[in-house]
């Protein structure tokens, strides 16, 4: 019997590339992406499949050490391991942004060794003014244009509707399961709701939508949601695509009741608006709004309000920071964060990994502690 929602949305993320090679073998182009300065909507209304790239946290980087020096994102250098050693053969084209510099260098090293059909950079600024705005719009139309001579045909304007409505629809649904971790106990355990954003990243959107629609059903009526525990917590900082962390924190009497990262609230929540300009509604969306510490926001700490809001909604009693090593845009606000988080009365404990979680028994102690601490 055909699996749903959680159950599909486990198998998904567990088998994390099988969609995606089914549909090839059906005919579809897949073109890989590293992150959400690319827009996805783009590449599906040009007919083409987005595959968020992911890294495998339970996999050491061996083959990349011949390409790539050893101290720089472990993330990104795990991606292009992977691709190393074969495992994005499925990729007929590979997309990146400069979201920070180890990306835009990995992107080099990558489309050097093993070149895909169709290879693009986005250039994004690293501060938002009118005029820095005006050049990532124009950086959009570009890579608009280099997707439609890809794909061999323009993207009509109805195209772009229609796939930024479904955009959006499927992040209204995100939201919703949000909204049923608000309640003690929540209905969905954080794990449960990366694991299902996650597996999303690896579908199309229409999929991602139906695959939502059957989950938001199941645990509306579910009678196994997670069990009562001690305290609520908020997870934020770098990239996390396995789950195995926040199951870790969920072993330790917490509830994962919210987020502030890449593959979650930071870019999985909230509307593209979709009016006349299609790519200004991406400029708001993926670059003026987006709250990534790659962009450059002043020194202001008020620029860390909408994590206090996020929280306070959310009822989370403190915040676990997940920092990786070499990560230059979380380390240089790590300070910052943690201070103004101190002065709001929301504790914080500072996880730091270079994407290997060998050290796992230790911050199970950590963790531990904290959750004593803030319980
Ligand atoms: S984790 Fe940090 S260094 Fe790595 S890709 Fe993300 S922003 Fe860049």
């Amino acid at each position: 019997m055909a699996l749903r929602g959680l159950a599909r949305a486990r198998a998904l993320y567990e088998a994390r590339d099988d969609r995606a090679r089914e549909l090839k073998a059906q005919g579809k182009r897949i073109v890989g992406y590293l992150c959400y300065f690319a827009p996805p909507e783009i590449l599906e209304a040009a007919g083409l499949v987005p595959y968020r790239i992911r890294g495998d946290i339970r996999e050491r980087v061996t083959d990349a050490d011949q390409y790539v020096e050893p101290y720089g994102c472990p993330f990104v250098r795990n991606t292009f391991d992977q691709a190393v050693k074969g495992r994005y053969d499925f990729l007929d084209g590979v997309v990146m942004a400069h979201s920070c510099d180890s990306v835009q260098r990995m992107y080099g090293i990558w489309t050097h060794y093993r070149p895909a059909a169709f290879t693009h950079m986005v250039n994004v600024p690293h501060t938002v003014t009118p005029a820095s705005e005006r050049f990532f719009h124009r950086e959009l139309g570009l890579f608009k244009e280099r997707v439609e001579a890809f794909a061999g045909a323009r993207i009509d304007d109805r195209a772009l509707e229609a796939s930024i409505d479904l955009y959006n629809r499927t992040r209204e649904l995100v939201w919703q399961l949000y909204q049923l971790r608000k309640s003690d106990p929540p209905l969905l355990s954080g794990a449960e709701m990366l694991e299902v954003l996650i597996a999303g990243g690896g579908l199309p959107a229409a999929e991602f939508e139906e695959l939502l629609r059957e989950v938001t059903a199941e645990v509306r009526s579910r009678r196994d949601g997670p069990s009562a525990k001690r305290a609520r917590l908020l997870f934020y900082g770098c990239i996390n695509d396995d789950v195995t962390l926040i199951r870790l924190v969920e072993e330790c009497s917490a509830h994962v009741v919210m987020d502030d990262t890449c593959i979650g609230a930071r870019s999985l929540l909230g509307r593209v608006t979709n009016g006349d300009d299609p790519l200004a509604g991406f400029v708001r969306y993926y670059f003026t709004g987006f709250q990534c510490p790659r962009t450059y926001r002043g020194t202001d700490r008020s620029r860390f309000d909408y994590l206090i809001h996020a929280a306070r909604q959310f009822q989370a009693q403190g915040v676990v920071l997940y920092i990786l090593s070499f990560c230059d845009p979380h380390k240089l606000d790590l300070v910052d964060v943690r201070r103004y988080l101190q002065d709001a009365g929301l504790p914080s404990l500072v996880l730091e990994d270079d994407y290997t979680l060998t050290n796992l028994e230790s911050m199970r102690t950590r963790i531990q502690a904290f959750v004593e601490m803030v319980a």
